[in-house]
């Protein structure tokens, strides 16, 4: 509902592009925590198996949680909440939306947060992230710190929940991006190319490249520009995802690929940093700075990102 692009009575439409991906749990701005075993390997995979488990039983319990990552995982290992989790997802909630009006972070057996991070937890409440909504979602309250739980309405949910979780949609579909305003000018694999060149030139300063690039870029009138970065910053907010969740969403194999590569070299620290210096040049661009100085002076500002980090 919160994102629901044609709301009905105050009720989520259901067949939006928002609503499909909300429902089979594939919207980037929803993050999702929840306990696992403390492995760093079953990470990414863990996530597919829970929403495979959870889209065909809403009312999957710990027990059955913990069962399923013994069979499917391979580990008996006691699944938990940790901090660095939390640490991951605080430090993209630093970030604007990637295409929503609204996040939302769920925590799925919040109980099951460990003292650290339930007191990480407790410091985003205390200064929550903009247009950002949490749920906690606990079988025994009690089992929450005190001043995590002051901090929380609660609802109580008594019935089974009936709603149906839908299957995938299409994600294939060029137009789920929200950024990818496909112009004339600049389709989304023409996109694709100059992004992987300038993070290749920015990587090895390659100034003659960058320099080819930034003709091309100041070509495109300011909007072009605009829709450049905005592609740009999908694409980095897909990196961040790749790297906290390993979610793989679906894109050409050229891209994931490159995605995949590019990921290895980097840390999520140093992913946000560059997502910031890009949407901080996007406030400049809209204060009509000239766009072939500025994005040479941004390139150069990634170049150090990429030596410090
Ligand atoms: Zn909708």
């Amino acid at each position: 509902m919160l994102n629901c692009y044609q709301l009905k009575n105050q009720e989520p439409c259901g067949v939006c592009n928002a609503c499909l991906k909300l429902k089979a749990l594939n919207h980037p701005d929803l993050h999702l925590i929840l306990p696992l075993p403390n492995e760093k390997k079953i990470d990414g995979r863990a996530l597919a198996v829970w929403k495979k488990h959870i889209i065909k039983n809403n009312q999957l319990n710990f027990e059955e949680w913990k069962k399923i990552i013994a069979s499917e995982l391979g580990t008996d290992k006691e699944p938990a909440i940790s901090s660095e989790k939390i640490s991951q997802i605080t430090s993209i909630l630093k970030l604007r939306n990637f295409e929503a009006k609204k996040r939302i972070v769920l925590i799925w057996y919040a109980e099951k947060l460990n003292t650290v991070a339930s007191n990480k937890v407790l410091k985003m409440l205390e200064e929550p992230p903009d247009k950002t909504y949490f749920i906690f979602v606990a079988s025994d309250k009690d089992e929450l710190i005190d001043t995590v739980k002051s901090r929380l309405e609660r609802i109580h949910v008594k019935e089974k929940i009936s709603a149906q979780i839908s299957k995938t949609p299409n994600t294939n579909n060029e137009s789920d991006y929200a950024f990818e305003t496909n112009t004339e000018e600049s389709p989304a694999d023409e996109n694709f190319k100059k992004f992987q060149t300038w993070m290749r030139a920015c990587h090895s300063k390659n100034i003659v490249e960058l320099n080819d690039l930034n003709l091309e870029i100041s070509k495109r009138k300011k909007r072009g520009y605009h829709n450049f970065m905005n592609f740009c910053i999908n694409k980095l907010s897909f990196c961040c995802r790749h790297i906290v969740h390993n979610k793989e969403h679906a894109q050409s194999n050229e891209e994931m690929i490159f995605i995949r590569k590019f990921c290895k070299h980097l840390k999520l620290k140093t992913l946000v940093l560059l997502l910031k210096e890009i949407q901080s040049s996007i406030y400049y661009l809209e204060r009509n700075a000239n766009s072939k100085i500025l994005f040479l002076s941004l390139s150069i500002n990634l170049f150090k990102i990429f030596d410090e980090n």
